[in-house]
Order: C-alpha cells, then sequence, then structure tokens
C-alpha cells in the first residue's frame, strides 16, 4: 500500500510518501523556522499563511521525488490533532480536497501517535536497523508534550500514557533556556552542540523530580533557576561559560528522561524501549537511553534524526496502518487542538 501523508500540526509543512511497511520512498519538510524565529516561539496567524502557501509545492515535490503520481496512492494521511487549529486546517482540507478527487479513502491521523511509530520508517541510510516489536514503551519528547507511553499497537487506541510532564515540556525548556542565554530559537539544536563542549560539572543542576518513583516530569524549576542564574549574573559572554550552563541543563533534563524510560519499561515488565519527538534528536539523550538500557537488558531502537523531529513520513505510515485495518474518515473530518491519546488524570485513570 502507498500513502501521502501530510502535516501541518505547527512550524513544518510536511508531505511524504511511504510504503505500508515503511519504506519512506519521499520526505519534504518545509521548515518554518527562519519565519518564527525573531518571534522566539510559533506565531499562530503566521504558521497557518505560510502553510497555505507552501502547502502544494511540498505536496507536488513529496510526489515527483518518489516518482509517483495521485493515481498510484492507495490513500491519504493527514494529520487532524493536535495542534494549531488553523495550522491542521491547512493540510487537512488540502487533503481532503486531493482525496475527493481522485475517489482516495482519507484518515486523520494523530501527530503524537505518528511520533511513537517514526521508529518504523525505513529510509535509506537505516533500512537494516531492527525494528522493535510490540508492545514497546516509548519517551515522546517534543516541543508542546513530554510523555512516556505503552505501546501495544500501531493505533491510537493501543497507546497508553504511563506519566507525563505536569508543566512544560522537554523542548519547551530547551528553547526557553536558550533564549535566557540569547541562542535563539528553536533552542534545542543550539544548547546539545554547545553542551557538547562545555563542562557538565561547573554548574551541576539537580534533575528535576529524579528522586521520585513516579513516571512524572517537571521542567519549570530548572528553568527558573537557570532564570536566576542569569538574573544574579548577567547573560554569560563567555562561551566556555554558555556552553557550561547547557551542558549541565541537558545533563539534567536528559538523566531524568532516559532513566524514567527504562524504569517504565521495568515497571511494566516491557523489554523494548523507543525514542520519539523532536527531543530524541539530542545526542546526549540516544547515548543516555542506549547505555541505561543496555544496563539492565532492555533493547532500545533510536529512529534517526529526520525521523525524530517533525515530518509527514511519520503521518503516512500511522495513516497507513489505519488504512489497513479499514478505517476510513469522512469529509466532516475536523481539526483539534487536543490529542486522541489517553490521558493520566491525578487519579490516574485514563481520560480524553
Ligand atoms: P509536538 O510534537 O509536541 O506537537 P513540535 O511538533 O513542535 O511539538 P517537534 O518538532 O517534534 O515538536 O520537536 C521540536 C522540539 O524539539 C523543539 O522544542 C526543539 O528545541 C527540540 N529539539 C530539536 N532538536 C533537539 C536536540 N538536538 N536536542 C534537544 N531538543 C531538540
Ligand atoms: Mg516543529
Ligand atoms: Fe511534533
Amino acid at each position: 500500500m502507498l500513502v501521502l501523508g501530510i502535516e501541518s500540526s505547527c512550524d513544518e509543512t510536511g508531505a511524504a510518501v511511504v510504503r505500508s511497511d515503511g519504506t519512506v520512498l519521499s520526505d519534504v519538510v518545509q521548515s518554518q523556522v527562519d519565519l518564527h524565529a525573531r518571534y522566539g516561539g510559533v506565531v499562530p496567524e503566521l504558521a497557518s499563511r505560510d502553510h497555505a502557501r507552501n502547502i502544494d509545492p511540498v505536496v507536488r515535490e513529496a510526489l515527483a521525488r518518489a516518482n509517483v503520481g495521485l493515481d498510484d496512492l492507495d490513500g491519504i494521511a493527514v494529520t487532524n490533532r493536535p495542534g494549531l487549529v488553523g495550522a491542521l486546517l491547512v493540510g487537512v482540507q488540502f487533503a481532503k480536497g486531493i482525496a475527493w478527487s481522485r475517489g482516495l479513502p482519507l484518515v486523520g491521523v494523530d501527530h503524537l501517535v505518528g511520533h511513537l511509530l517514526a521508529v518504523f520508517l525505513r529510509r535509506p541510510a537505516d533500512e537494516d536497523a531492527p525494528r522493535p516489536e510490540f508492545p514497546f514503551v516509548a519517551l515522546l519528547a517534543s516541543g508542546g508534550h513530554t510523555s512516556i507511553y505503552q505501546v501495544d499497537g500501531p493505533t491510537a487506541d493501543a497507546c497508553r500514557e504511563l506519566g507525563g510532564t505536569r508543566d512544560d515540556a522537554a523542548g519547551e525548556a530547551f528553547d526557553k533556556v536558550a533564549k535566557l542565554l540569547g541562542l535563539g530559537y528553536p533552542g534545542g539544536p543550539v544548547i546539545d552542540r554547545l553542551a557538547a563542549i562545555g563542562d557538565a560539572s561547573r554548574f551541576p543542576q539537580k534533575a528535576p523530580m529524579a528522586s521520585v518513583r513516579s513516571l512524572e516530569f517537571s521542567f519549570s524549576g530548572i528553568k527558573s533557576r537557570m532564570a536566576r542564574h542569569v538574573a544574579d549574573h548577567g547573560r554569560p559572554k563567555d562561551e566556555a561559560e554558555i556552553a557550561a550552563l547547557c551542558a549541565s541543563f541537558q545533563r539534567a533534563v536528559t538523566d531524568v528522561l532516559a532513566k524514567k524510560l527504562v524504569q517504565a519499561a521495568e515497571m511494566n515488565g516491557v523489554s523494548r524501549v523507543v525514542l520519539g519527538g523532536g527531543v530524541a534528536a539530542n545526542r546526549e539523550l540516544r547515548e543516555r537511553v542506549k547505555t541505561l538500557a543496555n544496563a539492565r537488558g532492555i533493547d532500545s531502537f533510536v529512529p534517526p534524526l529526520a525521523s525524530c523531529t517533525d515530518n509527514a513520513a511519520m503521518i503516512a505510515y500511522a495513516g497507513a496502518a489505519r488504512l489497513g485495518r479499514g478505517d476510513r474518515d469522512g469529509w466532516d473530518l475536523t481539526a483539534t487542538s487536543q490529542t486522541s491519546l489517553l490521558r493520566l488524570t491525578r487519579k490516574g485513570r485514563g481520560a480524553r
């Protein structure tokens, strides 16, 4: 089965052609990072307009690179949640247009399910890498979400949240700390780069909620401590100091993420862990997860960078799983800001 995936939930316009076995025939991502950089975050109205401008050329490019026409497709998958509603609607309406005009089946995909399944994509560079079997425990750490899920199958109804952040998402913390240090937006890649040359022991940070035997996270405290440091000492000018601050921040955050992921797998008797979401591109996190999992006899599966950050290939793959079991959405498919995945409530009961 050949599926066209369309992604426009935030600040990346994406289109990809993917086979249901995960083979990526094309994956086009048009980032809006430069557009939003001067505001230090995503401006929703600008995002929607840019998606509207770019979606047609991005889809054409994805079809051209895959060397397929619309008539070769077996279905269309589009991110319809969670995200900025105005941005999502651009993709959803465009997908409906194509599906209607060619009589193709259409499915909406939860962006978070896309991130959780991105590990199954087969790109030319990692075609032979091992893929996990179900069930696995996955850490989804991105700009808007940070949670641990047990994933029993390739659809939203088979994903269960085991724990998540009480406040900021990990990626949001990276972005805010980078802003504080005057490093620009998005913060993750810059901090990653500087941390590699910084001395993490110069300003040691405690990993947030590391000692609690729960699977919850909190990243607002560490961000406030970084802000206080900058307020007390002024914005650091020398590169060694900036790098040291980045290194200590990154050490604390990646340490708690990796530990709780492995802990979650052990608590649930699952022997495989998986990474997903933009923060999974972080080199220290990737290393840490491999090392910790290895030490506990747990298999770890870490997707290549292009599969971690936002892309439409993961949406096409998740859509193929839905289409494969006969799911179809109608012309009334809507966009919503909320995920369809079960969320933990304070009492531990699931809620949508
Ligand atoms: P969501 O998926 O929750 O809707 P999003 O789509 O904006 O949010 P992604 O594109 O998956 O999120 O991830 C973007 C986030 O990943 C940003 O916060 C960015 O700073 C972070 N990020 C990207 N690369 C790295 C890295 N190397 N280290 C740490 N964080 C990173
Ligand atoms: Mg993004
Ligand atoms: Fe994302």
